[in-house]
């Protein structure tokens, strides 16, 4: 098994997420008392939060390839950024390490594309809905995003860093979140790509008509396979 690198604590709440699916699925595919082998380094939100308001993406891109460097020097044979928001920063950790990072917009793109979906509705934080790396990575892949208006745009930033970044799960924001998957089915969605890494803490996919793509899921099962390939398929239990 190889080694999974994650850079987290953006929140720790998706961190925790990501924790668990990769050692639940490493375990239902090789059994046992199996778990992942994993390098975790978790930093501190608070000091990420105040970049991104001050869109100091020079100052995060040192972070998060210090982070990067030190799993790979730890013995991480690929690394993973658990959040969509700092993907703004991918290629710079990629450029500076010698193991893959692992896209999570790439992994989302190859879902969508095996549901056989062109069109997706964007939720997650402004940067990620509004700056042109997120939704142009999709669209290198042939995949459109409709992104909610701008009030909805607000609300949903705000459910992201004032609720879900601190574990509150209010059924007053799903409803507006589910209200807002509506809007943008009926511009022509035909799936909605959680693109921040806490979304699936309060959606699922009992709460819209539409196929959810939960991008902490599918980057979390996409580093199992990387490090399991064929192993756990055929493995004993
Ligand atoms: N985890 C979120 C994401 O996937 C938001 C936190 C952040 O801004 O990094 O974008």
């Amino acid at each position: 098994m190889k080694t999974i690198g994650l850079i987290g604590g953006m929140s720790w709440e998706s961190t925790a997420l990501y924790y668990q699916t990769i050692n639940r699925e490493v375990a239902r595919r090789l059994g046992g008392l199996h778990s992942a082998s994993f390098n975790l380094i978790s930093l501190n939100f608070e000091e990420i939060a105040r970049r991104q308001r001050s869109q100091d993406w020079d100052g995060m891109s040192r972070i998060l390839v210090d982070a990067a460097q030190r799993l790979e020097e730890g013995g991480a044979q690929c690394v993973l950024i658990g959040t969509n928001t700092m993907h703004r920063v991918a290629s710079e950790v990629q450029s500076a390490i010698g193991i893959p990072l692992l896209h999570i917009a790439d992994v989302t793109a190859q879902a969508i594309h095996a549901k056989g979906s062109r069109v997706v509705g964007l939720l997650g934080t402004r940067f990620t809905m509004e700056q042109p790396f997120y939704v142009d990575r999709l669209a290198s892949h042939g995949i459109g995003c409709v992104v909610p208006d701008e009030p909805a745009r607000a609300e949903v930033h705000r459910i992201i860093f004032d609720e879900l970044c601190k574990g509150q799960i209010l059924d007053s924001s799903r409803r507006a979140l589910q209200e807002i998957c509506a809007g943008l089915a009926s511009r022509g969605a035909e799936g909605i790509v959680l693109g921040c890494t806490e979304l699936p803490l309060i959606l699922s996919a009992d709460d819209t008509t539409l196929p959810i793509f939960d991008t902490t899921s599918l980057h979390a099962l996409a580093a199992v396979e990387f490090a399991l390939g064929a192993t756990g398929a055929t493995a004993a239990h």
